[in-house]
């Protein structure tokens, strides 16, 4: 039996207004090519790049929350290397002396806390981007220039599950500490896997290969599962597994040799010239990590402990700081944890999901949610009423329940009065019914009730119509 020993390299857009080190805009996402570039990002002759402050904030307080070690001086490199979308000649990154180093994060699998060592996190920028069409390359450089994060982790990921929920933790940990947006769609985020396998029990690491640039969670799952199948079958044919670079081919979904293996000697790193070293004081560093939030996993234990969830709704519920939030803010103005739960994971997230919605573009707040599982509560609303109708209108006009109720006239009846009276109704012209409840066929009532329901046009409180017909009954 094999097992693969995985590490992960992730890349994460920091999500800055401006670039790394000019002042071009840092949002180029369906924007005409080469228009978010400047001399600085292009690398022309004569030009001094600027370190963007809040690139480095964002990356320190990121690292905190790696538990990560923070050197008080750090530098940046030069690597080079000649590709055509990289206009400088070299990409500058951090070699030897990085902003943070020896961290660790803790993520669940199937129920169980796994802890996983992160080598560095450190600042670099990213290349432009090649669009390759069938005669000719075109070269887009509006990325050029934009800050990453690349956070390297330790070789002790031992199955694909647990990568991807490292990878799955590690999205959450940075947009709670909100450096970057880690949005797949637009590329923010993407992944470089190292993996060798070795026989169970043996402590010898085998020869690693490298994947490079998987941009879902999806392909990194797949990759890893393809890879480690194909080294286990070189493995078994008495083959040798050979030390390279590979891609991934998203249409056979298997992976291909790109080139073999570079070493760091071959890139010629030398510290960046136009660049100040970044030095950074004890205080600075404590100032910092008192503005780090709550994290989502101990965010999940809270919740599951303080409102009584479940792991898989509070799993759910954590995806998103913002998320988080909104659940947190209706349980307490509701005092109804289990509702609000309901609500958000099974129609709000819904009706966002078909619409394709970001969370920050829904009209219903955590306000008006509260208030309509208020009404339903006190018996002003059905549930129905309020699931169905009553939330759409708030949904589509962000009016609050209240008002919906009365416009719609869905106001419950909860009158006694009126009940008792449709309910003996009801009872006087169904004598045979009555009788097969007298006869112990329990389930008849619920037919009275029905009639009953259907009589009120849907208002009556359904709770006090089935009282009242077990009273009149007995
Ligand atoms: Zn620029």
């Amino acid at each position: 039996m094999y097992e693969p020993i995985i590490g992960l390299e992730i890349h994460a857009q920091v999500n800055t207004k401006t670039k790394m080190f000019c002042g071009c805009d840092n949002d180029s996402f369906k924007k005409a090519p080469n228009i978010n570039v400047c001399p600085v990002c292009m690398g022309f002759p004569g030009i001094l790049p600027i370190i963007n402050k809040e690139v480095y904030l964002k990356g320190i307080k990121s690292a905190l929350a790696l538990n990560c070690k923070i050197p008080n001086f750090a530098k940046f490199d030069r690597k080079n290397y000649f590709y055509p979308d990289l206009p400088k000649g070299y990409q500058i990154s951090e070699y030897d002396q990085p902003i943070s180093e020896n961290g660790y994060i803790e993520f669940e699998v199937d129920g169980e806390i796994k802890k996983v060592g992160i080598t560095r996190l450190h600042l670099e920028d990213d290349a432009g981007k090649l669009e390759h069409s069938r005669d000719s390359t075109l070269c887009d450089y509006n990325r050029a220039g934009t800050p990453l994060l690349e956070i390297v982790s330790e070789p002790e990921l031992y199955s694909t599950r647990s990568a991807s929920a490292y990878a799955r933790e590690m999205r959450k940990i940075l947009r709670y500490i909100g450096s970057s947006d880690c949005d797949m769609e637009k590329g923010m985020m993407r992944f470089d896997i190292n993996i060798s396998i070795r026989k169970k029990g043996e402590k010898k690491f085998g020869t690693k290969v490298e994947v490079k640039n998987l941009n879902s969670f999806k392909f990194l799952e797949k990759a890893l599962d393809y890879e480690f199948k194909r080294q286990v079958e070189l493995l078994e044919k008495g083959e040798k597994i050979i030390q390279e670079t590979r891609g991934w081919d998203t249409e056979e979904e298997i992976t291909v040799p790109q080139r073999s293996k570079e070493d760091a000697h071959d890139y010629r790193y030398f510290p960046e010239p136009d660049l100040p070293p970044m030095i950074i004081t004890k205080k600075e560093i404590t100032a910092i990590s008192k503005d780090i939030p709550e994290l989502p996993l101990k965010r999940k234990h809270r919740f599951i402990k303080e409102f009584g969830l479940k792991n898989n709704d509070a799993e759910t519920l954590i995806e998103t700081p913002e998320l988080s939030t909104f659940f947190e803010k209706t349980a307490k103005l509701s005092s109804d944890p289990r509702s609000s739960n309901a609500f958000i994971t099974t129609v709000l997230l819904k009706h966002l999901n078909e619409d394709q919605k970001e969370f920050n573009e829904c009209k219903v707040t955590p306000e008006s949610l509260a208030e309509l599982i208020t009404l339903v509560n006190k018996g002003e609303i059905s549930n129905n009423a309020a699931k169905v109708e009553v939330f759409e209108e708030m949904y589509k006009t962000g009016d609050t329940p209240t008002k919906i109720v009365e416009k719609k006239g869905l106001k419950q009846v909860s009158d006694m009065g009126t009940i008792e009276e449709m309910c003996k109704k009801v009872i006087a012209e169904n004598p045979n019914v009555v009788t097969d409840i007298k006869n112990g066929k329990d389930k008849a009532d619920g037919f009275l009730i029905g009639k009953v329901m259907q009589l009120s046009k849907g208002k009556a409180n359904p709770g006090l119509v089935s009282q009242t017909i077990k009273k009149l009954l007995s």
